[in-house]
């Protein structure tokens, strides 16, 4: 008997091929994307605008995948984090934040990571395998329905590097943006990169309006190829060309995060390099106290660098703030998702 289809993960197009498969005119995929990702139909059955041998021919090559989560958390701060089992029992965590009316979802795009940011506790157990796009939209729907909470706004700043797993990420995004998807606006829906030099001037030429947020955690070469490894293979000064193409073509700012570590990039003179690095780009910097994983022997900077640092940055004439701390006490911040403890 031949596999059954997940119908999340499928976009527009594989959506009416599917459809025109089983003898029905292309429109009625528009009504069975409104049923998967708008209404979060758990089953084909309930899509009631579908004719009943429609839904009969549906049921025996689809179903509708959902991921099981085995284990959730809320903080003191309403921030909630959620720990899901894929199929083959790889593991992931999305967490939900609120704040005012916003309600953010940071998602995984891939379960664990390769890129090793020492850290960072997700790195610290290597990159397990790629998410697919229904696997990375399905974190969405499951906040939703778990929290009863409406999704406002998307980050991919959970587990994973978003851009070496390109193609479906992008396809995640189309889904969470469509109209007739979740229906996220994309311009609430941000991406974020360690710094995948060829993958962001992909990005830059796409033509979508999801952000750009690049891990940026040093201002210069020698500290950022210990920081993010991946800097000995795209250095800073490539990466920053590549986010000036981006603005270019996108007229969008370039989120820079900067997580605060006493005494490695936290001294005056990281940011004064880091000012002349920015200097008249369009962008923004985000100072990142770094919540201190066990056993990485890295501290969080103390609040008057941090300070310092943001008054230096911000003399410089860009734009900074401080994160604020969501999550802290539930392992919910960045940096703090590790699939460990799934095992
Ligand atoms: S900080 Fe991001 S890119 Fe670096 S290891 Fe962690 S998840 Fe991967």
């Amino acid at each position: 008997m031949p596999a059954m289809v997940d119908l999340k993960g499928l976009d527009r197009e594989e959506l009416k091929r599917l459809v025109e498969e089983l003898g029905e005119p292309s429109y009625r995929a528009e009504q069975i994307m409104r049923w998967i990702y708008r209404h979060d139909a758990s089953s084909v059955d309930a899509m009631t605008n579908l004719s009943k041998g429609l839904r009969e021919r549906l049921a025996r090559v689809a179903t509708i995948g959902r991921l099981a989560a085995v284990s959730g958390e809320q903080s003191v701060d309403g921030t909630r984090k959620f720990l899901f089992r894929l199929a083959d029992g790889a593991a992931v965590e999305a967490v939900l934040i609120p704040d005012g009316k916003r309600r953010t979802a940071c998602i995984s795009s891939q379960a664990g990571c390769g890129i090793g940011c020492p850290f960072c506790a997700t790195g610290l157990d290597g990159l397990v395998r790629n998410l697919k796009a229904g696997e990375i939209v399905e974190q969405v729907l499951a906040l939703q329905r778990l929290t009863g909470e409406r999704v406002s706004h998307v980050v991919f700043m959970g587990m994973g590097e978003p851009f070496a797993n390109y193609g479906e990420v992008l396809k995640a995004a189309g889904l969470l943006s469509d109209p007739n998807g979740v229906g996220i606006g994309a311009r609430r829906i941000t991406i974020s990169t360690s710094g995948v030099v060829p993958a962001i001037r992909r990005f830059a030429r796409e033509g979508v309006q999801y952000g750009l947020a690049i891990s940026l955690h040093a201002a210069s070469d020698p500290v950022r190829d210990v920081l993010v490894p991946l800097n000995r293979k795209y250095p800073i000064d490539q990466l920053l060309d590549a986010c000036r193409e981006y603005v270019e073509r996108t007229n969008r700012r370039v989120t820079f995060e900067y997580v605060m570590i006493r005494g490695v990039n936290d001294g005056p003179e990281q940011a004064a390099r880091l000012v002349a690095l920015l200097k008249g780009m369009l962008c923004h910097v985000n100072l990142i106290p770094l919540n201190p994983v066990a056993g990485t022997g890295y501290q969080r900077s103390t609040p008057e660098a941090v300070r310092r640092f943001a008054r230096i940055v911000r003399d410089g004439g860009i734009e900074v703030t401080v994160r604020r701390e969501r999550g802290a006490d539930i392992q919910a911040a960045c940096g703090q998702l590790r699939r460990s403890r799934a095992r």
